[in-house]
């Protein structure tokens, strides 16, 4: 009899817990989460805020109770302590028992990794107080909906996605919100200036502060429950601070153990294979294979995820189906505005040392004689060299989050920018021009070649 040991689940340990038991009835799985809950869909945390999920409970789609029913030895607010890779055993507790508590330890044939990853909190003088929240969990979840229950005013530190969603849901709750980030653009890392720029107006629209280009230096307790942030330009006062700055692999109990990036990201092969025998690896503990590069890459991301925890179950015993990658396909909705993106912006491949062109495109999504239409920036990223597509940006007030999905799809399957200005996209009045806007942008890019 085969024992499995998955550590951590959320979304990775879910997928994973359910494939292995799918593939293999017969073998012991134990999983071990330190929460109360799993899979957490972390992405309602802004929506909930904002009062636009039905039920909190909808946020998850899977249960201790439903992964038991499936076969699964459910640890729950158990945490696992230590690994030991090569002894193949690892030591854990209730959490609940306290840190002086005795482990127990649990043999295993094969281990699965998906300790997945925790918020960045750099060394910031006053980055302890009760009134800076981070953005990952369920219990942070609770903590804020609570908070801007009362709270008028909000700093949200970082403007990726996540800083920018809860950011537009505090400033459409009536609460006084700033925006604060080092980079001088709100989405810098996800897309190109043309894009950040209708982003940054409408942040301004509903009255958000954008403090851009500038990191923060201190957080100050304030005797009236407030807290100071202290940037490099400014000092922004507010009820309650939210950190979401990225995420590192939560990795400790693997260090030295298993090859890993240097953000401690686990290396993994084509089938979720860490490069100890009998070790797997998945979602946002371990490393993504990047097809715009074709390199290892760390892109935390649920779809990452899913996808990686479902090869698990089909991989554990042998080699079977291959990971196809990821484009890191992505989208976001701010105020009326749709953002969508696959792949590399040009930003980002020199980040990585590579060259690429970019063709902009704006046009409307739908013909002129419509009663209403609205235009789309669609930005091209290619490789001069090859003619290979390696990126796609897309924004409108028209819903064009499929366009990302093309732009994947394209980049997948190798497609020069010849090939995706060929290719069959429909047209109908309803939905798009004579020429579909990704096939338009596609058609100049070929032209400027
Ligand atoms: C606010 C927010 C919005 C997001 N929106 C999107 C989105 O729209 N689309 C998208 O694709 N992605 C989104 N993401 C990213 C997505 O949530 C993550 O990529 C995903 O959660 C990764 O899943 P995971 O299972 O690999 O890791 P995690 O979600 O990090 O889960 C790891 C689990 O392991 C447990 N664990 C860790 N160490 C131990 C231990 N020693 N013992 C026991 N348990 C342990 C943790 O408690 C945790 O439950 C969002 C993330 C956030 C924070």
């Amino acid at each position: 009899m085969t024992t499995v040991a998955i550590v951590g689940c959320t979304h990775a340990g879910t997928f994973a817990a359910t494939s292995i038991l799918a593939e293999h009835p017969d073998w012991t799985v134990h999983v071990f989460e330190r929460n109360g809950t799993l899979s957490f869909l972390s992405c309602g945390i802004a929506l909930w805020v904002g009062d636009h999920v039905s039920d909190p409970k909808k946020m998850f789609y899977s249960s201790p109770e439903s992964l038991a029913q499936a076969g699964a030895t459910m640890h729950m607010r158990t945490d696992v302590t230590s690994i030991d890779v090569e002894g193949h055993t690892l030591t854990y507790r209730p959490v609940d028992a306290g840190e002086d508590a005795p482990t127990e330890t649990l043999e295993f044939d094969k281990l699965v990794v998906t300790t997945g990853s925790r918020p960045v909190i750099p060394p910031i003088p006053g980055i302890d107080s009760r009134h800076v929240l981070l953005c990952k969990n369920w219990d942070h979840a609770i903590a804020i909906k609570e908070k801007a229950r009362e709270a008028r005013s909000a700093v949200v530190i970082g403007s990726g996605y996540i800083g920018a969603e809860i950011a537009e849901q505090f400033s459409l709750t009536g609460v006084a919100t700033t925006l604060v980030d080092g980079l001088d653009r709100p989405l810098a890392n996800n897309f190109d200036k043309q894009i950040t720029d209708q982003v940054a107006a409408a942040f301004e629209e509903h009255g958000v502060t954008l403090a851009l280009g500038q990191k923060v230096t201190a957080f100050r307790d304030n005797d009236d429950d407030t807290v100071t942030v202290v940037t490099e330009k400014g000092e922004y006062t507010a009820e309650m601070a939210i950190l979401a700055v990225g995420f590192l692999p939560n990795t400790d109990l693997l260090k030295g153990q298993v090859d890993m990036l240097p953000n401690g990201a686990i290396v993994v092969d084509d089938y979720m294979r860490a490069s100890a025998p009998d070790v797997y690896a998945c979602g946002d503990s371990a490393t993504v294979f990047y097809n715009p590069t074709g390199r290892h890459d760390y892109i935390p991301l649920a779809t990452n995820a899913v996808r990686q925890g479902l090869l698990v179950g089909r991989n554990i015993e042998t080699p079977t189906v291959k990971y196809m990658g990821t484009q890191a396909t992505s989208a976001v909705q701010l105020y009326d505005l749709s953002l969508a993106a696959s792949g590399l912006t040009k930003a980002g491949a020199e980040r990585r040392g590579l060259t690429v062109r970019e063709t902009e495109l704006t046009e409307d999504y739908r013909p002129d004689f419509m009663l209403t239409t609205t235009p789309v920036t669609s930005i091209l990223t290619w490789d001069p060299e090859t003619r290979k597509v390696k990126g796609g940006q897309f924004c409108s007030k028209a819903d064009i989050s499929g366009a990302a999905n093309v732009i994947s799809m394209a980049i997948q399957a190798g497609f020069t920018i010849d090939q995706l200005a060929n290719v069959d996209f429909l047209f109908q009045p309803n939905f798009d021009k004579p020429v579909y806007y990704v096939g338009a942008v596609a058609m100049k890019a070929a032209a400027e070649a």
